[in-house]
């Protein structure tokens, strides 16, 4: 049922979490969840209506409406105190609408979430630094490669003292910068390439943006001391 992405974020759900799947679409991720016994409770919290009816009948017929919540609403709007949620996820989504749906909190809907699962398709080091500006640690990472895109996952817990992280480390991530799986070395191999194409391109350009090219350059030189 389970595309390889979404298994790879249903792993990192601790066994018995309270999870709000936020942006939930077709409620996948909670169905397997519940189904797999890793989980006895979720919301499934959607913003669009469509999906989300859908998804509450699809429920209804397997017998699962006690154990999710389908709720319509924005972000995480959709969880109170008293759920008792522990564990929000929130996958397929840019990095920018994942950190927007995150501030937007409140300390109310945050009270009992110790664990952020997140699973950005662009922008991973903006949540990174959403995560520890946040009082968030990162605990563990995957990157995975499905139908030709590259695939970040962030699990965070909730800490007292958040260390900072080093721009490397904002980039290409503190774990899977120490894990270097085969998927991550080929990501960073093909952005190499592409970082020094464009630094070629720029040099050629009618108009140099000396800061761009820094930067730029910059990135080259974390993703070669890596590799
Ligand atoms: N999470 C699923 C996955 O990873 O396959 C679905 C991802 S789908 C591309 C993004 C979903 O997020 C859409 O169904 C969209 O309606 C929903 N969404 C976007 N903004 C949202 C928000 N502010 N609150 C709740 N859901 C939102």
């Amino acid at each position: 049922l389970l595309s390889n992405r979404l298994q790879a974020v249903s792993k990192m759900v601790d066994t018995n979490a309270r999870v709000a799947d936020i942006g939930s679409d077709h409620a996948y991720l909670p169905v397997e969840l519940i189904e797999n016994n890793t989980i006895d409770y979720a919301i499934a919290g959607e913003v669009a209506s469509g999906p989300m009816s859908r998804s509450k009948e699809d429920i209804d017929k397997f017998g699962l409406s006690k154990k999710i919540d389908v709720r319509l609403g924005d972000g995480l709007a959709v969880i109170e105190a008293a759920d008792k949620i522990d564990t929000v996820v929130i996958a397929g989504m840019g990095g920018i609408l994942i950190c927007d749906i995150l501030t937007r909190a409140t300390e109310n809907q945050l009270s009992n979430v110790n664990t952020l699962i997140l699973q950005p398709n662009i922008g991973e080091p903006l949540v990174r630094h959403w995560l520890i500006e946040n009082g968030f640690a990162i605990v563990d990472e995957d990157l995975l490669e499905d139908e030709h895109h590259d695939y970040e996952i962030i699990k965070a817990q909730k800490v007292t003292n958040s260390s900072e992280l080093s721009e490397a480390q904002y980039l290409m991530g503190p774990i899977l910068m120490k894990r270097k799986s085969a998927d991550f070395i080929n990501k960073w191999q093909r952005k190499l390439n592409s970082y020094q194409k464009a630094v070629a391109n720029m040099k050629h350009a009618k108009e140099i943006d000396t800061k761009k090219i820094h930067k730029m350059q910059q990135y080259i030189k974390y993703v070669e001391e890596i590799l």
